[in-house]
């Protein structure tokens, strides 16, 4: 376990926020295990047990307690800064839901043994990685009874129990009540149209809704990603169905409020983990600040603008895509040509707002006249010959292990360079420590001249160099220069750095 019990016990009295989801409590007696926020009585020191899971407090005989709900935490911290294995099987435990092939399978991605990968588990979560796994689908399987008003038919699939016997077991087994009778206890929810579903997705205090909106909206694809009102919004695709969904800060719960539209709900967890990613909401700020408050250009820079995330993205393949079309242009130009792209060779389609296409998919790309939206020859070049790897696997966002296979691999394409692979693996995988270091704006910021100078002192941020990034392209608003974060492309920026060195 990554804390020890007094920080437990401070946390727990004072019901911190920042806490949650980091252990759990269990409550002999009851019988149940509570988040660190829960508002039930406080019991007594000598009647708790902590853990460092929601998945080994269960595994110890404690129920979910009903009233602070544990499937509703904002779960383990992405990144435990100890175990890379951990870390990443946490990752494709969350994109997989571990369905097939079990914790073996798991292993053999991961490159070790079944049997240390388990070691590791009960060392830094308490848990088997099986346990883990299943307490992660009976908490989604409850979140969906409480927050939808879908079919325990439905849930059962969507949560990956299979067949309703076994969802209705499993159930039963850990809350001591039936499904309905659960959703009976739920409160009353606002009524949703078929097809449309809001979750409450929680984060660890302070988050920058801000500072995510402000970035994403200065890269948002027109037709495709909006950000308006507050609030930012998309169009998605998933095995060839499509919808959409959008995200606003709910302060009051310390959570966003993701409202999706999408026919099929056995897409439900894909479609909540990848925003929780997209969104950086597994990030334990508090833990990442602390490390980095010790570089004093940072430190300034953290107080100014507490709760910032690493943003993500919702499609690698778009990502790479979007990386690409800014090679030598302004982001404002870049995000015309995105435009342009996107309703020259996506699909269309309606949602809200100004939503009228989906991106178009690997397929469409691989061998499309790009030319005809105003692409030079290279540029075009360069995404027909990502599309094309993409397309025959060659490339593949999912399931990604070795994040350094995958960027040289990258690296192959003609065009791509290690600016955009470093800002890939940001914010497509998710690196906490990818750090593109040839970046103007980075070393401008930190008013030294060349990558290898930077890379020297950026040692002392690791393993948290993309979050030290972001805080250093989020420059104050009253000094923000328009030629640092938003108006350099990644590759003028590879370019002005090979041009200088
Ligand atoms: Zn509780």
């Amino acid at each position: 376990m990554n804390l020890d019990w007094q920080t437990c016990s401070r946390a727990r009295l004072s019901r911190d926020p920042r806490f949650d989801g980091k252990f759990f409590i269990g409550v002999k007696g009851s019988g149940v295990y509570c988040r660190s926020i829960c508002p039930a009585p406080t019991a007594k020191e000598k009647n708790v047990r902590y853990f460092a899971s929601a998945a080994a407090a269960a595994e110890a005989g404690f129920r979910p307690c009903l009233r602070c709900r544990p499937e509703c935490s904002p779960g383990t911290p992405a990144w435990m800064g100890t175990s890379n294995t951990v870390s990443r099987a946490l990752r494709l435990i969350g994109e997989t839901g571990m369905e097939n092939g079990g914790v073996e399978l798991l292993a053999e991605r991961l490159g070790v043994g079944s049997r240390h990968l388990r070691r590791l588990f009960i060392k830094h979560l308490g848990a088997t990685p099986t346990a883990v796994a299943h307490t992660r689908r009976l908490h989604f399987a409850k979140k969906l009874i409480d927050e939808t008003t879908l079919p325990m038919t439905q849930i059962a699939l969507a949560s990956g129990f299979g067949c309703v016997r076994r969802f209705n077991a499993g159930i039963r087994n850990v809350y001591h009540r039936t499904p309905t009778q659960i959703r009976r206890l739920a409160r009353k929810k606002e009524p949703q149209q078929e097809n449309q579903y809001l979750f409450r997705l929680r984060f660890r205090p302070p988050y920058d809704w801000n500072g995510m909106l402000t970035f994403l909206a200065a890269r948002a694809i027109p037709g495709v990603e909006v950000v308006e009102g507050g609030s930012y919004r998309r169009s998605i695709v998933i095995d060839g169905k499509q919808g959409y969904f959008e995200i606003s800060l709910d302060k009051d719960n310390l959570a966003l409020a993701a409202r999706v539209e999408f026919g099929d709900p056995r897409s439900l967890f894909f479609i909540t983990e990848r925003i929780r990613a997209m969104f950086d909401l597994n990030a334990d700020w508090a833990g990442i600040a602390s490390s980095l408050r010790t570089d004093r250009i940072l430190a300034a820079r953290i107080q100014a603008n507490p709760g910032l995330r690493v943003p993500g993205c919702w499609n690698g393949f778009e990502l790479g895509v979007r990386a690409i079309l800014g090679q030598q242009v302004s982001v404002k130009g870049a995000s015309t040509l995105a435009g342009r792209l996107a309703r020259a060779f996506g699909r269309p389609f309606s949602a809200p707002g100004s939503i009228t296409h989906i991106f178009p998919s690997e397929h469409a790309l691989a061998e499309a006249n790009l030319a005809s939206i105003g692409l030079p020859k290279a540029r075009a070049e360069t995404i027909r010959a990502f599309s094309r790897a993409v397309r025959d696997g060659k490339i593949s966002f999912e399931s990604v292990v070795d994040s350094e296979v995958f960027l040289t691999k990258l690296c192959e394409i003609p065009g791509i360079g290690s600016w955009t692979a470093q800002y890939i693996a940001m914010r497509a995988l998710g690196e906490p420590d990818a750090f593109p270091s040839s970046d103007l704006g980075l070393l401008r910021a930190m008013d030294l001249t060349n990558a290898r100078e930077l890379e020297k002192h950026a040692e002392a941020w690791r393993p948290w160099r993309a979050y030290a990034a972001i805080h250093l392209w989020n420059m104050p608003h009253e000094n923000k220069r328009p030629d640092t974060q938003t108006g350099l492309t990644p590759q003028i920026r590879d370019r002005a750095i090979l041009a200088a060195s």
